[in-house]
């Protein structure tokens, strides 16, 4: 079982390959395969800094645990119709995705995100509302 915090099971969504660092990407790239093969791989949803943040680089401004990104979690589980401590599979999250959540939603919810503007996020919301599931990372 993985544990993760709220604003990752979005950026899962739109992953593809791109993170900061070598070590972070690596990790995160074996969490997306094992999520895209192996859909009902049980998610425990917690606060805080969760397995992908333990790989964030000692080099760069650590804001894993900053109140702005707790917000963000909160506010995300809160459009997935989710909660703190719930316990699903990553197929039970995706039918949260197309219940409650559009493309549009990361304009507001990750406002602050450097990485929105790559559109890969709002892209990968569309897959999971299209029935495709998680892309393959090459
Ligand atoms: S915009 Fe940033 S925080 Fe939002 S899903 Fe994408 S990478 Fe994650």
């Amino acid at each position: 079982m993985y544990r993760l915090r709220g604003h990752h099971l979005f950026c899962l969504l739109g992953y593809r390959g791109m993170g900061y660092s070598e070590e972070y990407t690596k990790n995160m790239t074996r969490l997306h395969q094992t999520l895209r093969e192996y859909p009902d791989t049980f998610i425990q949803l917690i606060e805080g800094p969760d397995q992908l943040c333990e790989k964030y680089p000692n080099s760069g401004e650590y804001h894993c645990e900053e109140n702005r990104i707790y917000d963000k979690d909160a506010a995300i589980l809160k459009k997935l119709g989710l909660k703190i401590g719930q316990i699903l599979t990553w197929k039970d999250i995706e039918t949260h995705v197309r219940e409650f959540v559009v493309p549009s939603d990361i304009q507001v919810e990750c406002a602050t995100c450097s990485w929105r503007s790559y559109g890969v996020c709002e892209e990968g919301i569309q897959e999971i509302l299209d029935g495709k599931g998680l892309r393959k990372v090459e």
